[in-house]
C-alpha cells in the first residue's frame, strides 16, 4: 500500500472534499419536537408564518403620537392606553393626541411615533413633551414585516440549531421541526491490552477511553454512537468487528495504525476492499492516521494514544459528520488567541497543543498546559482547546496571535 502522508492543509482539504461528496447525498429527515432539535441540523427551513413583527411594534413605554405634535410646544391629550397583548378599539389617533403605550404593544393608526416615558411630563390627562428633544417619524417603532416578511426564510436548512434558532423557530409557530436523521457512526477500539472500564486492569492493561471519548464527541456532534465490541490486535477478528458496523454511515476505529508489528486495521481494511485517501498526516498529535472508504461506508483509523484520538476527531471526524448531518461548514472550528507565553518551533509539524484558553472579553489569551505527549489524558483534561502552532512559523513569543482548535 502507497504511503500518502499530507501535511495538515492537504489533509484537511482531502476531508473537506469529501465531506462535501457526503453533504451532497440525500440523508433521510423527521420531524421532532421543537426543543429535541437542540444540536442538530434542520433539513427543511424554518419559515415565517406571518410578518415580523406582525403589528407596528412600540420598542418602548411611552406615549404614541405623531411626531409633527411631539415638537410643538402645545401639551398632546391622553385618550387612552395600550398594553402589550390589546389593540387599539378606538377611532385612529389625531393630531393633539397622545396614547400610553407599553413595550410590543401595536402603535395604533394615526400614531407615527412614540415618545419615551423618560421624556415627558404627564399632568393628568396633559402631556407635555420636552422642547429640546426632536421626535422623528418612526421612532422607536418597529414598522410590520420590517423583521421579516410572511413566508421568508428564518433559519435556512443546515443550521445546526443552538438557543436563538430554537427561539426563532418558536416565534413561527414550529412546534416540531423536521431535521435531518442522525447519522450512525460505529466506534471500534483496538488493541490487546484494552479492558472495559469497569474491570480492574492489570499492571500492564490499559482501560479503553476512546470509545468514550469518540462516543461523546460523536454525540455532540449530533450524531448517533454505535460502540462495538474492543476488537484485539488480530487482523481477522478485526475484519469481523468492521464487517458489524456494516449499517453505519461512519466508521470510527481507534489504535492498531502505526507501525507497530502488531499493527492490523489497514491490513484488515485493505483486506476488506477499503480504498486509502490518506495514510498519515504530519501533525502532532496524530500522525498515524488513516482514512478512506470501504464498499459501505467511510472510516477514519484513528491512532490510539487519547489524546491522538481527541484531537484527530476534532481536525478530521467531526466534518465528515457534520456533511452526513446536512451541515455544510462544520468545523473544525479555530479561536484566534494571544499566546502567554513563547514556544520553540517544530519544523515540518502542525502541532496542537493542549491549552487551557481564558475567553476574556478584550483579548483572549492561550496557555499551552505542560503534558507528558498525546497519551497523557490527565493534562489534556484540564484543556480546553488545542493551540495550533503551525508547521514552519518559526519560534513563537508571549503575546504573539495563535489560532486555537476549539473543542
Ligand atoms: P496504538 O495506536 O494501538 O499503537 O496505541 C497507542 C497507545 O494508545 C498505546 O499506549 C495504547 O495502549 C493506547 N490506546 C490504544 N487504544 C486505546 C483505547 N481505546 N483507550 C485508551 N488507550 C488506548
Ligand atoms: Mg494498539
Amino acid at each position: 500500500m502507497s504511503n500518502l502522508i499530507l501535511t495538515y492543509a492537504e489533509a484537511a482539504d482531502v476531508i473537506r472534499q469529501h465531506a462535501k461528496t457526503l453533504l451532497d447525498q440525500k440523508s433521510t429527515a423527521e420531524s421532532i419536537p421543537l426543543l429535541a432539535s437542540l444540536n442538530r441540523v434542520l433539513a427543511e427551513s424554518a419559515l415565517a408564518d406571518r410578518d415580523q413583527p406582525p403589528f407596528p411594534r412600540s420598542t418602548r413605554d411611552g406615549f404614541a403620537c405623531r411626531a409633527e405634535d411631539a415638537s410643538s410646544a402645545k401639551p398632546l391629550h391622553v385618550i387612552g392606553q395600550l398594553r402589550a397583548g390589546e389593540t387599539w378599539k378606538g377611532s385612529p389617533l389625531e393630531a393633539g393626541q397622545g396614547i400610553e403605550i407599553m413595550t410590543g404593544a401595536p402603535v395604533p393608526s394615526g400614531a407615527d411615533c412614540v415618545v419615551m416615558i423618560e421624556h415627558v411630563h404627564l399632568d393628568g390627562k396633559l402631556l407635555r413633551l420636552d422642547p429640546e428633544r426632536t421626535i422623528k417619524p418612526g421612532e422607536n417603532i418597529v414598522p410590520a414585516g420590517a423583521e421579516a416578511k410572511s413566508g421568508a426564510i428564518i433559519v435556512p436548512a443546515g443550521t445546526r440549531m443552538a438557543a436563538a434558532h430554537v427561539a426563532a423557530a418558536a416565534a413561527c409557530g414550529y412546534a416540531t421541526v423536521t431535521v435531518h436523521a442522525r447519522p450512525r457512526v460505529a466506534i471500534l477500539a483496538t488493541g490487546d491490552e484494552l479492558v472495559p472500564v469497569d474491570h480492574s486492569p492489570l499492571t500492564h492493561q490499559i482501560r479503553n477511553s476512546n470509545s468514550y471519548s469518540l462516543a461523546a464527541q460523536v454525540t455532540l456532534a449530533g450524531a448517533q454512537p454505535v460502540i462495538l465490541p474492543v476488537a484485539p490486535d488480530d487482523p481477522a477478528e478485526i475484519e469481523s468487528s468492521i464487517h458489524r458496523a456494516a449499517d453505519c454511515d461512519l466508521l470510527l476505529l481507534s489504535g492498531g495504525v502505526s507501525m507497530g508489528k502488531y499493527d492490523f486495521v489497514e491490513q484488515a481494511l485493505l483486506t476488506l476492499g477499503a480504498e486509502f485517501f490518506f495514510t498519515g498526516a504530519k501533525i502532532q498529535p496524530g500522525r498515524p492516521i488513516v482514512f478512506g472508504r470501504l464498499p459501505q461506508q467511510y472510516f477514519l483509523g484513528l491512532p490510539g494514544n487519547p489524546v491522538s484520538t481527541l484531537v484527530t476527531f476534532l481536525l478530521f471526524a467531526q466534518p465528515l459528520i457534520a456533511a452526513l448531518n446536512g451541515e455544510a461548514h462544520g468545523g473544525p472550528r479555530f479561536a484566534s488567541a494571544q499566546l502567554t507565553h513563547s514556544l520553540r518551533a517544530r519544523p515540518e509539524l502542525t502541532r496542537f497543543l493542549p491549552a487551557h484558553m481564558d475567553f476574556s472579553i478584550d483579548a483572549p489569551q492561550a496557555t499551552i498546559i505542560p503534558w507528558q505527549g498525546s497519551g497523557d489524558l490527565a493534562s489534556t483534561a484540564s484543556a480546553n482547546g488545542f493551540v495550533v502552532a503551525q508547521a514552519n512559523a518559526g519560534d513563537l513569543a508571549a503575546g504573539d496571535h495563535v489560532s486555537v482548535l476549539l473543542v
